[in-house]
């Protein structure tokens, strides 16, 4: 058996005696014993699985021991390199709608299933006693409840309330962090080793950070020694923190500025103008939501990879990345490809980027490995 936590409508034969959000036992046509997980009749996506062991029920026991287990992995990898990091990756740490992610002494948890939120009652103490946190907060705001049939969910959730800006370390930077009301958890703590990794090549350079967020890849870019960074983002409000997260770590405002803007036409402005960089950082958000969306998707990374190799001066390094689950490495890199055929430009690729190990992908679910990147660099 292959083991992989998703048991589709189609899959399934026969229904009983299972209620919403309910654990319920999953048998083949001849009644064997197949699988155990929570069920949802409202999602496409029937049964989430969590145990193939026939003796292993789920109850609180079975929570708690799966919450240490994710916890346990977590090891001076993920933690030395700073105080943000994700504790638990839903299906890749075989809690299938579950997120939980550490910002110092907060929890920030994204309950993305009705299987999860009924579990609530065990996973609560669990993850207190566990991680010991000051205070949780719930930031389950997100389109995929939907299909679960739950509406978003922002509150309080344990202890402490955290309060409007957590400032939280990064490869010795200091981010603040809206836990409340910025995008995901708060901040994108899956390209934590990308932003130092590629700020390596930024020594010297006048860089584009585009889609910028709060400045991350600014912060570290700076720190390396780069000459000058632009960010551009369409959120005024996530500008607006950029900027305070770079005077905070000591860069002076004669280093960097911001745009804000749509990253297509500003790329397109900037063509013309023939302004051009050392480096550009594209990290657009997930442009493919669904398969339906995935060719319209893919139309969007070709036009802002040309743009970008286009503005990039010869010599000049490009990361690239793209979040979209469904569009797997091997396409991405072809849709890159395409794009510097159409900007006219011969480029190769210093390194492959992908997600952090507190990310980790389940094999068996290989529709967990989303983040990827390129580090490139034109000729
Ligand atoms: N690089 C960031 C994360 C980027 S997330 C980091 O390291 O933290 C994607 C960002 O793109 C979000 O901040 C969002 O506001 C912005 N965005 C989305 N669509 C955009 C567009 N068309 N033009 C400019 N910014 C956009």
């Amino acid at each position: 058996m292959r083991h992989h936590p998703w048991l589709f409508s189609g899959a399934i034969q026969r229904v009983e005696n299972a209620g919403p959000g309910e654990i319920v036992t999953v048998r083949a046509a001849d009644n064997t014993f197949l699988a155990r997980g929570y069920y949802n009749s409202h999602s496409q996506i029937r049964v989430r699985l969590l145990t193939w062991n026939r003796d292993q029920p789920i109850d609180a026991a079975f929570w708690r021991r799966r919450v240490a287990a994710a916890w346990a992995r977590r090891n001076a990898i993920t933690r030395g390199k700073g105080d943000a990091w994700r504790a638990v990756h839903a299906e890749n740490d075989q809690l299938p709608g579950l997120v939980v992610d550490m910002y110092g002494d907060w929890m920030v948890v994204q309950q993305l299933t009705l299987g999860i939120v009924q579990a609530w009652p065990y996973l609560l103490p669990a993850l207190v006693e566990i991680a010991q946190p000051r205070g949780i907060l719930e930031r389950s705001d997100v389109p995929a409840r939907k299909e679960e049939g739950l509406s978003p969910k922002v509150g309080q959730l344990w202890g402490e309330t955290p309060p409007e800006e957590v400032l939280i370390h990064e490869a010795g930077y200091q981010i603040a962090v809206d836990l409340w009301h910025g995008q995901k958890t708060g901040y994108y703590l899956d390209q934590r080793l990308n932003r130092a990794y590629v700020a390596r090549w930024a020594a010297g350079r006048e860089l584009l950070n585009a889609f910028s967020y709060t400045g991350g890849f600014a912060v570290h870019a700076l720190g390396a020694g780069a000459k000058f960074v632009l960010n551009v983002d369409a959120s005024a409000t996530a500008l607006a923190w950029g900027e305070t997260n770079l005077q905070r770590n000591g860069f002076s405002p004669d280093h960097f500025a911001s745009q804000q803007g749509d990253v297509f036409q500003l790329l397109r402005r900037y063509r013309q103008e023939k302004r051009t960089f050392d480096m550009i950082i594209l990290d657009p958000p997930k442009f493919a939501t669904s398969k339906r969306t995935l060719i319209r998707a893919t139309r969007g990374y070709k036009d802002i990879n040309m743009l970008a190799l286009q503005c990039l001066r010869p010599g000049g390094t490009l990361a690239t990345f793209s979040c979209s689950g469904l569009v797997t490495p091997d396409l991405f890199q072809k849709v890159v490809f395409a794009a510097s055929i159409d900007a006219g430009v011969e480029a190769q690729i210093l390194a492959d980027l992908e997600q952090p190990p507190d990310h980790p992908v389940l094999l068996s679910f290989p529709e967990g490995r989303y983040l990827k990147g390129l580090l490139l660099r034109r000729l």
